[in-house]
């Protein structure tokens, strides 16, 4: 498995694979074509489907450093290696081609280009099963939190301690907008006026958790700096979690840091056996993946065992499995804004339900992440970040290429 810093990263929303990924491709090719006097970028499947509306074109401009950007839209060709794939062509003054690049993005922002393995590129970790984490903690009788600290080095807690601030500003900056998300299709931000409306809803004492991961959500659909937790759809869920807790807790800084570490090792665990790409295998790698980090970091900082942490991520898992991606008119808004917000109250409730045994359970989080990978295999293409089917299709003015909010 890779280090925590290549799942956790800060950057622009509205999509880590629609926008973080394109934008740091452009980026690394043109630092490598510095003669390139503009570049034409041919999307593929669902970077072309959903591009515009999930920014595409405005990152790669971002990441061409002044250079005009041509872009072709072919949502009808899926490249064999990834539905997430871009070509890109240097092209000199005279339009000739210079050179050319066919890259991929994989999920939460990282980049691999054809012929490279599209798995983790770094092998931090000595464990990539869930059992096998077990069985370190065990064996050592010490906490996930330690086996992280034990392959990172100490650097990482400096590094956990920006990612929280990062995740921390982006509640904050949520909370303090309002108005209309763009992309046309009407959606409010209603992160602040549902909070000042707090205890209104009879029965419902978790207004606060629900409302931190709308601000998180809506941040990243306005295009605002949030953290991929794992992605930037599922953005809020993580957040929400681990603030909501801490402050009903009383939590310190070093057991939230803590919580935050066994949350990124659930995600790398995911991303390592399954995916965490919307586009690959549906929803349940993005929200449902965030659920179970955050239900692990939930579990974490209310001091369940290492198996019952375990227990709390497969619940966060099992309950998301086949759960489709179908963002309407290929914008980060609807269902992902407030399935964010949904996606807290069930990881906290995994986490709860979780502390209630022992740890010992049927189902293996290891078993469950399989079952996502070979869910998300079944899925079809319409399910898979295109915009083509499920609520999209019911909801959404039908996808244009390459630009489905018009
Ligand atoms: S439906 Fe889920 S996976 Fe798809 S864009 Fe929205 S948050 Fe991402």
């Amino acid at each position: 498995m890779e280090s925590l810093t290549e799942l956790y990263r800060i950057g622009n929303g509205p999509s880590s694979s629609h926008s973080l990924g394109p934008r740091a491709a452009m980026t690394a090719f043109c630092a490598r074509h510095p003669e390139a006097a503009a570049v034409e970028v041919v999307l593929y499947g669902s970077l072309a489907a959903t591009g515009r509306g999930h920014g595409t074109d405005r990152a790669l401009e971002a990441g061409a450093d002044g250079r005009p950007v041509r872009i072709r839209w072919r949502p009808d060709v899926s490249l064999p290696a990834h539905p997430n794939g871009m070509r890109f062509i240097a092209r000199d003054a005279a339009d000739g081609e210079v050179a050319a690049w066919t890259a991929y993005s994989v999920g939460g922002g990282a980049i691999r280009g054809e012929g490279e393995s599209l798995g983790p590129r770094t092998s931090v970790y000595d464990r990539s099963t869930f059992a096998g984490i077990l069985g370190w903690c065990r064996a050592t009788g010490r906490g996930i939190p330690d086996w992280v600290e034990e392959r990172e080095g100490a650097g990482i807690w400096d590094f956990l301690t920006g990612i929280r601030a990062a995740m921390d500003a982006a509640i904050d900056r949520g909370l303090a907008a309002s108005g209309e998300l763009p992309g046309g299709l009407g959606v409010r931000r209603r992160a602040a006026s549902h909070l000042a409306g707090e205890g209104k809803v009879p029965l419902w004492r978790r207004t606060t958790l629900a409302v931190y991961a709308l601000a998180v959500s809506e941040e990243n659909a306005a295009g605002g700096v949030v953290v991929t937790a794992p992605t930037c759809g599922g953005a809020g869920v993580l957040p929400a979690v681990l603030r909501h807790i801490a402050e009903e807790h009383r939590c310190d800084d070093r057991a939230v840091l803590r919580a935050l570490a066994t949350a990124g090792v659930v995600g790398n665990l995911v991303k390592t056996n399954a995916s965490i790409s919307g586009a690959a295998i549906g929803c349940q790698g993005e929200v449902g993946t965030a659920c179970a980090m955050a239900a692990a970091a939930a579990a974490e900082l209310l001091g369940a065992s290492p198996a019952q942490i375990e227990c709390a991520a497969e619940i966060g898992i099992e309950h998301h499995l086949g759960m489709t991606c179908d963002p309407v008119a290929g914008l980060v808004q609807i269902p992902c804004i407030e399935r964010n917000a949904v996606g807290a109250l069930r990881a906290v409730d995994a986490a709860a339900l979780a502390m209630l045994g022992d740890g010992s359970h049927r189902v293996s989080f290891d078993q469950a992440v399989e079952a996502m990978r070979r869910t998300g295999a079944d899925l079809g293409e319409g399910y898979r970040e295109t915009s083509r089917a499920g609520l999209a299709a019911i909801v959404g003015p039908p996808p244009e290429p390459g630009n489905a909010c018009g």
